[in-house]
């Protein structure tokens, strides 16, 4: 990976609450606890309350280990143009009685862009972690955020070297990205179980190991119409295992609106499970089937094939090997049958591979970024400035983060 230095000496010159990181779903606080960890009493949490079921935030952050947010805003049921103007104007006030020296946002969520807005419109330093992925499909409004947000940032994170080349194709580079992995390594090393737990866990639940499927979906368009939805769980029915279904409240909802409650009963539908108890039924399972960002990404980790039910993905680096990419449509079926009765020899060939998402030292370097960022700006912006970005990119010393 390219600009892995990671800055953190400079970390002691953060005064405590001085990084406000704006997050606002279960993703985001999984992978931003890291860096929160790292930051110590430098870093404050704001939640949006995109998520605001209890399975989804508060018992996350507990079972995460970080801070309580100073604000919460449940802007979780609002449309998406009243999540992110009403989240707009809430983390201006926010922003506002913090005072941050910077800003945090992660990833491509509602939450992510009026978090970046909202930075941007007080001309606080903005931190963009998860940058550069690109589906290049304008049907998914995370990939707009993504872009907005990327294009709004004064230090872009990116996870890996194909992210930055995303980035360096729309312009963004030079001393506004650092490539530093993904935290997704250190949240899975920090919460899977032991193998020995791990295999409880799951004769707990009454599954043989390599016997079962983990499935999850949660994206409107598979969810929020019934054909897609129907496809996918007639897909998943008789497989001749057990097929653990952890459904998102929108699906659950939407299982019940469309009558297909009967159907969903012939797979183990449960609610939301905690992180931990998610990683050890994802490293015990036989195959994944998901449409999640974030499982593309563990899939990796823990060494399991995903089959990601999506017509694009942002997340490329593990395609043709953990992850295959494919249609809600009639031969989802035979595809999910086809991988698990290849599932052993895959398993082996899997283990052998490294995960793209780098090492266990993300964190570190982002913390050290936003370290530098702050150091930078106050030693080299002009009084008054509007364009903080054109003046730190005048500042052109990101080589010596
Ligand atoms: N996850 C979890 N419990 C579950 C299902 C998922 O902890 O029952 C975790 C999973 O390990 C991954 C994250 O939630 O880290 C993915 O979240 P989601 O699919 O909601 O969002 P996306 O990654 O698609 O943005």
């Amino acid at each position: 990976m390219a600009s892995q230095g990671n800055g953190v000496s400079r970390l002691g010159s953060l005064p405590p609450r001085s990084v406000a990181l704006i997050l606002g779903t279960r993703p985001e606080l999984i992978k931003a606890a890291p860096v929160i960890k790292a930051l110590g009493e430098s870093g404050v949490l704001i939640h949006t309350g995109q998520h605001f079921d209890e399975g989804l935030s508060g018992s996350f952050i507990r079972e995460l280990g970080i801070s309580e947010p100073i604000a919460s805003l449940r802007v979780g049921g609002l449309s998406r143009a009243g999540q992110i103007g009403t989240g707009v104007e809430r983390l201006e006030e926010i922003l506002m009685s913090v005072q941050p020296k910077a800003v945090v946002v992660h990833g491509d969520t509602n939450a992510t862009l009026s978090g970046a807005l909202a930075a941007n419109a007080l001309h606080m330093p903005l931190v963009h972690m998860e940058a550069g992925l690109r589906s290049f499909d304008r049907r998914m409004p995370e990939e707009h955020n993504r872009v907005v947000v990327d294009h709004l940032a004064d230090l872009c994170c990116a996870p890996t070297d194909v992210n930055h080349a995303n980035l360096s194709a729309e312009g963004i580079n030079g001393g506004r990205v650092v490539v530093t992995g993904n935290t997704i390594v250190e949240a899975v090393k920090a919460h899977m179980p032991p193998a020995a737990e791990r295999r409880r866990m799951v004769a707990d639940m009454g599954l043989t190991p390599s016997r079962f499927v983990v499935a999850t979906m949660h994206r409107p368009e598979n969810v929020d119409s019934p054909g897609p939805l129907r496809v996918i769980l007639e897909a998943l029915v008789d497989q001749g295992m057990p097929v653990l279904f952890a459904a998102h409240p929108r699906t659950t909802r939407a299982i019940d609106r469309f009558g297909l409650r009967a159907l969903a009963s012939r797979l183990r539908l449960i609610k939301p499970m905690s992180y931990g108890h998610f990683l050890a039924a994802s490293a015990e399972a036989a195959l994944l089937v998901s449409d999640s960002g974030g499982v593309q990404e563990e899939a990796s980790i823990v060494k399991r094939p995903v089959i990601v039910v999506r017509r694009s993905t942002e997340r490329p680096e593990g395609l043709g090997t953990f992850s295959q990419l494919h249609a809600p449509d009639e031969k989802l079926a035979d595809s999910i049958a086809t991988a698990l009765e290849s599932a052993h020899e895959t398993k082996q060939e899997l283990a052998k591979l490294p995960t793209p998402y780098g090492d266990r030292y993300s964190s570190t370097r982002i913390a050290g970024a936003i370290a530098a960022l702050v150091q930078l700006y106050e030693t080299h912006t002009t009084p008054g400035s509007e364009s903080i970005t054109a003046d730190l990119l005048e500042a052109q010393s990101w080589a010596a983060v």
